[in-house]
């Protein structure tokens, strides 16, 4: 089966191998190829620029005839239907909130059995709720705690899912952002959480400066240690209120990062007050699908108005659907 792969020479197969893996991109569905001197590693996926960067410099794109791996019963083979959960780090998240206890039960075995790297299965009681965006959970099966590490572009984040916000699902957009940022940036990320913006940023970018602010304790104890634990020395972790912690850092950012989606809005006049002049905002917010952008845009510009700066709209976006006709969506705009 002819796939997309990473060639590198044997000696450096290894490192090479552990780093695919790291980044999510070694397709463990096939069997690694080799012919005498090369080894070839299967992707799942194109490897963006910097991805490419943290390989072997002897390492390059190339095609290959792969054989595939036997294959290993799924969670489907065991329950006759496809569950729907995410995976954070070792734990599995059941999505479905009906779901009755026996069901739940039945499935988080299934992924026990046949998902090596789940340790334990957790369905939330609650929706994302509060200032703090957090949810309470019950552990379904598996070792009990909500304590996890996930992997996301070479980084690691340390998080308790019931003390502080995290989702995996906004990886591509911090990796879009992260192709916006360039070497020498101030970024001021308002709504940090555990840190999965700013860390990417601090660690792949080189920015001068990453202010990460968030007001959980709990988040910014973890944020703490995710910079540790990535090896990240130009990130401020600050506990508080990005209102009042903007009046600190005014003026100085080249980038301020705005997702807090259900109330980004009531602080656009901090993040304007952050901007450099020819600065971005990127503002996360969730609007219903018959006004998308327009209204936010307008929010956005009167913030601007207000301190007699006016901005260009950059970008709007879609990021993901959050409820029937309710959807969560960027727009990136520069700050004259
Ligand atoms: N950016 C992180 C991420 O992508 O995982 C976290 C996003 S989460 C949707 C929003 C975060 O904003 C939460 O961690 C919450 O504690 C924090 N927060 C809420 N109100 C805040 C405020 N007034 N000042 C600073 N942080 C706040």
């Amino acid at each position: 089966m002819k796939r997309q792969c990473v060639k590198v020479p044997k000696k450096k197969g290894e490192p090479v191998r552990r780093v695919l893996l790291e980044l999510d991109l070694l397709d463990n569905s096939m069997k690694i190829g080799s012919d005498e001197t090369f080894l070839y590693l299967p992707l799942f996926r194109e490897p963006a620029p910097h991805e490419l960067e943290a390989l072997s410099e002897e390492a390059e794109l190339s095609d290959f005839d792969f054989t595939p791996q036997e294959k290993k019963p799924t969670p489907e083979d065991l329950l006759g239907f496809s569950p729907s959960y995410e995976i954070i780090g070792d734990i599995a998240l059941l999505e479905d909130p009906e779901l009755e206890q026996e069901t739940a039960s039945r499935i988080a075995d299934a992924l026990l059995k046949t998902q090596p790297n789940v340790k334990t299965v957790l369905r939330p009681l609650t929706p994302v709720i509060g200032e703090f965006r957090v949810r309470e959970f019950e552990v379904v099966a598996g070792e009990p705690r909500t304590e996890t590490v996930h992997k996301e572009y070479g980084c690691r984040y340390k998080v308790d899912l019931a003390r502080a916000y995290f989702t995996p699902r906004l990886s591509t957009e911090r990796s879009r952002i992260l192709s916006m940022v360039r070497e020498g940036d101030t970024i001021v990320d308002m709504f940090a959480g555990v840190g999965p913006y700013s860390v990417l940023l601090a660690k792949s970018k080189k920015p001068a400066r990453v202010i990460a602010i968030d007001k959980n304790p709990d988040a910014v104890r973890y944020l703490r240690e995710n910079i540790t634990l990535n090896s990240v020395k130009n990130i401020e972790a600050i506990e508080g209120d990005a209102r009042e912690e903007a009046l600190r850092f005014a003026g100085t950012a080249d980038h301020v990062i705005m997702n807090l989606p259900h109330n980004a809005c009531e602080f656009l006049d901090s993040a304007v007050l952050l901007t450099k002049p020819g600065g971005i905002i990127h503002y996360y917010g969730i609007t219903p699908e018959d006004d998308l952008f327009e209204g936010s845009i307008k929010l956005i510009r009167e913030a601007a108005e207000r301190v007699g700066r006016e901005i260009e709209v950059l970008e709007k976006r879609t990021v993901r659907s959050y409820a029937p006709h309710q959807y969560n969506i960027c727009i990136e705009v520069r700050v004259i």
